[in-house]
Formats: C-alpha cells, sequence, structure tokens
C-alpha cells in the first residue's frame, strides 16, 4: 500500500506502533516549531502539490496547472518510481524530467515511503540520501529542497532532523497558512473528491483572502474516475479558476517560501 492516507494493522505490535505515531503526529503539530511570521502586507497564494506520485498527476495534472498559468510541487519517492500500485502506475524518470525542466519542483517523500514515526534518525538519513541521490541521478540539477511526511504523520523526534535537511516539511493538516505558521508542519488541505467539493474549496480560498495567507492543496492522481485519493480534473479545474477569480498567483513550495521570505 502507499498511498498517504492509508495504514494497514496486521497485529499489536503494530497497533501499538500506530498509536505511538499518533501520538508523536500530534505533539508534532506543537513542539520543534520553526515558527514563520507571514509579513503583514501578504497578499494570497497557492500552492498546489501532489504526493508519491501517479503517472496522471505528471500528465494531466501538470497541464492543467501549466495552462492555468502555474507549477506545481511533487512529492516524489524514488522507490516508487515506474511502480504500479492498487490505485495507479507512477510516473517515469522521463516524466520527472519533463517536469523539473518546465518549472515545477521535485521534492522528498522519503525514498521507500516509510513513516517517519517508523525511522530512527539513522535510518531517516539513509532515506533522505537515498531519494537524493535517485533524483540527482536522474537530472544533476534536481535538488530536494523540501520534505512531505508520508501518510501525512510527523515525528516530534524526526522534525528537528528534517528542519536541518530541508526548507519545509508538509503534513496533511487541513486549513489555511497564515500568520505565524510553521515551516516544519505546513497545513495543507484535501484535493480529493472523497474529503472535499467545489464549495469546500471555494471556502479555503475566501479564507486564505481574508488572511492574505498561503494555501496548500495535497492529492495523488488527477483522473476522471480517481482514485480515494485523488481527483477529477472537474474538481482540480474548480480549484484554478478560484485562484485566477482571486488573482492568486499559483506557485511551487519552493517559489512560495521565497515569497513569504522564509
Ligand atoms: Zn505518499
Amino acid at each position: 500500500m502507499f498511498q498517504c492516507g492509508h495504514t494497514s494493522i496486521t497485529g499489536n505490535a503494530v497497533v501499538w506502533s500506530a498509536l505511538q505515531g499518533r501520538v508523536s503526529n500530534r505533539l508534532a503539530r506543537h513542539f520543534r516549531a520553526a515558527p514563520h511570521r507571514l509579513p503583514a502586507s501578504h497578499m494570497p497564494i497557492v500552492s498546489f502539490t501532489f504526493d508519491d506520485a501517479p503517472d496522471s498527476a505528471a500528465g494531466e495534472g501538470a497541464e492543467l496547472l501549466e495552462r492555468h498559468g502555474g507549477r506545481g510541487t511533487f512529492y516524489l519517492a524514488g522507490s516508487l518510481i515506474g511502480q504500479s500500485s492498487d490505485h495507479w502506475h507512477g510516473l517515469s524518470d522521463d516524466a520527472i524530467v519533463r517536469l523539473h525542466r518546465a518549472g515545477h519542483e521535485i521534492a522528498c517523500h522519503t525514498f521507500s515511503h516509510k513513516s517517519s514515526a517508523n525511522l530512527d534518525e539513522a535510518a531517516m538519513a539513509r532515506e533522505i540520501e537515498r531519494n537524493r541521490s535517485y533524483f540527482r541521478a536522474i537530472d544533476s540539477s534536481i535538488r530536494l529542497e523540501n520534505f512531505a511526511y508520508p501518510y501525512g504523520l510527523a515525528s516530534v523526534w524526526r522534525k528537528p532532523q528534517l528542519a536541518k535537511a530541508f526548507r519545509s516539511a508538509r503534513g496533511i493538516l487541513p486549513g489555511v497558512n497564515s500568520g505565524v505558521i510553521d515551516l516544519q508542519f505546513l497545513r495543507a488541505s484535501p484535493l480529493i473528491d472523497r474529503e472535499i467539493d467545489k464549495a469546500g474549496v471555494d471556502r479555503y480560498f475566501d479564507e486564505a483572502v481574508a488572511s492574505g495567507g498561503w494555501l496548500i492543496f495535497y492529492g495523488h492522481d488527477v483522473a476522471s474516475a480517481p482514485s480515494p485519493y485523488g481527483c477529477t480534473p472537474d474538481l482540480m479545474r474548480h480549484a484554478l479558476e478560484a485562484a485566477g477569480e482571486r488573482n492568486m498567483p499559483i506557485v511551487t513550495v519552493a517559489e512560495a517560501l521565497r515569497r513569504i521570505g522564509a
């Protein structure tokens, strides 16, 4: 199972481990923060991010973004590249090069897509280095500057380690990043048909405008019959048009960090 929202439970040890992970995830929301205050005059911006990532995100997803003058961030795990899972086929090396050259951001999601809750410091360091070298080998100019937690699970123990390795880390805690934000636990809202409708998307955009904040969406595949973790082109188009109607720039996470002075 590769999907970010899915965990399988096979025994007591796993249940206990999952419980520890949940507690660590909750603690990570509040501790070891990398606080950054958005400039008072900050204009709202939006980032579209894709995790894992399916070939449809690199295809239709990237095309839709480009058609609306935007670029996206793709949080990739080297072990999933070109692999089939229950719900989709992973994007190819060629697709990664194309995304990178078109100005999309290639970002880090661990190499083997293990939860940070199950990695000690040495194992996490190996995951990061393996992922960095995987993408460097595809194109030597690819630098992984930003990180997203697999399954959205942060770890209070790994958070300071990741802060040294990356400019930011993104979870799946919904909401707009506004006021004082935590660069090492960026909020992200689902662009996933099972979890949100067009009215829900509009509410996040309105909140971003009201607060001058940074709205981040996360998702996986982009398909007319999406997986439980993905969206339809129709929902994505709606979100892109919602940004256009509000004059909100559609930028990568790396570019958003530059704009907020982080
Ligand atoms: Zn993932």
